[in-house]
């Protein structure tokens, strides 16, 4: 009798302990030779494989691993090398390949981008100039890889050619169709190749069948997938969908394909819902992605077999696949060696490795009777109603004033114009000012310092000394380099929102909770499970230090509310919103006490703002409208005089213009650089009247920008923008950076600063 399978989209590539971060970057500071960093990245990938193999799953992904980004290796499979970086066709080598990612000294790397709304940054393929050919088939690559080292049927995971096309830039809107039909022939030959050696089933992803999608393009899906089928029809197509409920369902499960992907976590119902009123086609398979592959919470397991118990009213056992809703690359690998949680939380935890198992146990609850799992089911409500109850999520003060927000004042005193004739006045700032966006390098020395007092080795009194000198020496530095508005450089943080979150109550630290944010950079998200509250001042003891040194200005420097949001693991018990909320009234006491100490300049971040906004566009002003209040709740009741900056880390903000007015910062700074001058046609269109700071430097690549390079980028900017309102600055913080490199490249910009000002 046939049975319900259980399948994954899509594993971690870090690793339990991040041994593919370690290796990556070995590699890259040339201590580990080609080969042998091949190889060991070749065990870390089939020790993936075989974890997949020993929990028991049917439906295993290949393919999805990489070495930097799975949009890249699309791309460079196909070839798609820019211009500007060597290359003479035939497979593109691995120094090419990082070179792309990553930028060298005479070309700058391709821009990246956030994949839909996670904080995963693709590589931004560029089609412009370039002949896309089939340079190497790496799903089937990785297909024979897993068939003769594992002996398993893998199922490879490609990203599909409509979705690829969507995220890749250098070609006019109206050119899409042609360029998509131009890579069909390729995707073709792939399929064919993989269709010789004998491969069931293979994972097309289409997450771009999430978002808002025009009746012309559901027509090219049509056209498109039909001859995909036609060029292999032995092999059976999934085309996967995430992250969102899909648009025309009728339309879309009606696609030329045996089977279709849906999310039923982040669907808002609506998925389940289509499904219940259209039916399914009975000669598709349905994979139901019905464990959350974005959140890190163990799964209600009785809500979850109701769930699929649900679904399989309408399609048959035989023809549904029980997986995640999305690749589990967006949760840590495994709670296992989480050994210092309070057992409260980690038995409510779930990371890849246990939604796995979850996955399975779900598997076997539909093929063996839900009386077979009823262990699991009765353990996993036991947990979540253990955190539901705790002290941690009823904290009667919080929740007290969550309920009371229309006594808290959102509002500035005044509008912008009066508070600038009050700022002009308390700053006296030169025309075109230079700042940074707030952390200095984090350099080796600072990070083992760090740790020793971690460790205990070292008083906090002794690590306060230490971070005391390191904002010494910067400000120095920053004094010398004659910038106009300066900052305490961040030293005592890890991470921008770990920081926040180790001192707000409601927050827990994961010791390997790590996930990909881009290349080889990993981010450990901080949980959020209980009420969020402020227990004591966060950033004022540095940040006073350092004005204490300093005639100049300095910028006291936090972390908004959506950002810490979007950055943490959030509890799904209430709304992401009320979470908002919370960490919006603590980031106020923050504010007016920097403020009570004498700190007039307050930058709040929000460079994660853009990657919470829904998929699709009708849901995004409700999204807006809740995070500018959060934000305004959290920066304005400061006094007229006070400058709030805030930050973003993306240049894209043309369709958003308006939230961004709307959170009234004083002044805000953004990245544009690697945008390659895309940027200033927003400008062009958006009369944007507040101080605003274009980053006029890739803080990503080590290189030392040109003088020449920085000058064009103000001048073009200033074709534009009022100069009484420009401020100068990089792209983002330079934590990342080695310290010669940051000093050289801040001395440029403050160069091309005076040179600017005295053609004005
Ligand atoms: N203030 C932060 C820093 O300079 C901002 C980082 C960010 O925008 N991602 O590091
Ligand atoms: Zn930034």
């Amino acid at each position: 009798m046939s049975k319900v399978k259980s399948s994954n989209l899509g594993y971690p590539r870090i690793g339990e302990q991040r041994e593919w971060k370690k290796a990556l970057e070995q590699f890259w500071a040339g201590k580990l030779e080609e080969k042998s960093f091949l190889k060991e990245i070749e065990g870390i990938r089939l020790h993936h494989l075989q974890k997949q193999i020993d929990q028991g799953i049917d439906l295993i992904p290949v393919g999805d691993f990489s070495l930097y980004d799975h949009v890249l290796d699309t791309a460079v499979m196909f070839g798609l090398v820019p211009k500007r970086f060597e290359y003479d066709g035939g497979k593109v080598s691995l120094e090419t390949y990082f070179d792309i990612a990553r930028g060298t000294n005479g070309a700058v790397a391709s821009q990246m981008t956030k994949w839909f709304n996670t904080n995963y940054h693709y590589i931004v393929p560029e089609l412009d100039e370039v002949e896309p050919t089939l340079v190497e088939n790496r799903p089937l690559q990785f297909y024979k890889e897993a068939k003769h080292k594992l002996d398993i049927e893998g199922k490879p995971v490609i990203l599909g050619p409509i979705t690829f096309i969507k995220l890749s830039k250098g070609y006019k809107d109206s050119d899409f169709k042609t360029i998509v039909n131009q890579f069909v022939p390729l995707y073709a030959d792939i399929l064919r190749e993989l269709q010789k050696e004998g491969v069931e089933w293979v994972q097309i992803d289409e997450p771009i069948l999430s978002t808002t999608l025009l009746k012309e393009e559901v027509a090219l899906f049509n056209e498109v997938y039909q001859t995909l089928r036609e060029a292999a029809p032995e092999v059976k197509i999934i085309l996967q969908t995430y992250f969102e409920s899909i648009e025309k369902y009728e339309d879309i499960v009606s696609l030329p394909v045996q089977g279709i992907g849906l999310d039923f976590v982040h669907d808002h119902g609506e998925n389940l819902a289509a499904l219940k009123k259209y039916g399914f086609p009975k000669d598709k398979v349905l994979a139901a992605g019905v464990i959350d592959g974005r959140n890190i919470w163990c799964a209600n397991l009785d809500e979850k077999s109701s769930l699929l118990a649900e679904i399989s009213e309408v399609v048959s056992k035989d023809r549904l696949l029980v997986q995640p809703s999305s690749s589990l690359l967006h949760v840590p690998v495994t709670v296992k060696s989480e050994n210092t949680l309070d057992a409260v939380i980690k038995d409510a935890l779930s990371f890849a490795d246990e939604k796995l198992s979850e996955i399975v146990v779900l598997t076997k609850g539909l093929n063996a009777g839900k009386g077979t799992i009823h262990k699991e089911i009765t353990a996993s409500i036991k947990a979540i109603e253990e955190l539901n109850e705790s002290s941690f999520r009823n904290n009667r003060q919080v929740q007290e004033a969550i309920e009371n927000l229309h006594s808290y004042k959102a509002e500035r005193e005044a509008p912008f114009k009066i508070r600038q004739g009050f700022q002009e006045k308390a700053f006296q700032l030169p025309l075109l000012p230079t700042t940074s966006i707030g952390s200095f390098p984090q350099t080796q020395e600072v990070r083992k310092q760090r740790l020793k007092w971690r460790k205990g080795e070292l008083t906090g009194e002794e690590y306060g000394t230490y971070i005391k000198a390191e904002i010494n020496k910067w400000i120095e530095i920053q004094e010398e380099l004659g910038l106009d508005v300066f900052v305490h450089g961040e030293f005592e943080r890890t991470d921008m929102v770990e920081y926040f979150g180790e001192k707000l109550d409601g927050f827990q630290f994961t010791k390997f909770g790590w996930v990909q944010s881009y290349g080889s950079r990993c981010v450990k998200p901080p949980l959020i499970y209980g009420d969020v509250n402020y227990l004591k001042p966060m950033t004022v003891k540095e940040t006073v230090y350092a004005q204490t040194l300093t005639d100049k200005p300095v910028k006291g420097m936090l972390t908004g509310p959506i950002t810490i949001l979007n950055w943490s693991f959030v509890r799904d018990d209430v709304s992401r919103y009320v979470v908002a909320n919370q960490i919006a009234l603590a980031l106020r006491k923050e504010v007016e006490t920097l403020e009570e100490n004498g700190i007039h300049m307050i930058q709040v971040d929000e460079p994660a703002l853009r990657e919470g906004l829904p998929l699709k566009r009708e849901k995004w002003e409700s999204y807006l409208d809740a995070a500018v209040y959060a934000f305004k709740l959290a920066t304005t009741s400061v006094q007229n005089g006070t400058q709030i900056h805030t930050h973003m880390c993306y240049s894209d903000f043309a369709d958003i213009i308006d939230a961004i007015k709307a959170l009234d910062a004083d002044v805000i700074s953004i990245e544009t650089s690697r945008s390659h001058g895309e940027l200033i046609h927003a400008f062009e269109e958006n009369t944007y009247n507040k101080g605003i700071g274009l980053g006029v430097y890739d803080i990503h690549s080590p290189r030392i920008p040109k003088l020449e390079e920085m000058t064009r980028n103000i001048d073009r900017a200033l074709q534009v923008l009022d100069p009484k309102l420009f401020w100068i600055n990089p792209d983002c913080g330079l934590k990342t950076r080695g310290i010669d490199e940051t000093v050289e490249a801040l001395r440029v910009m403050v160069k091309a600063a005076e040179q600017t000002r005295e053609k004005l």
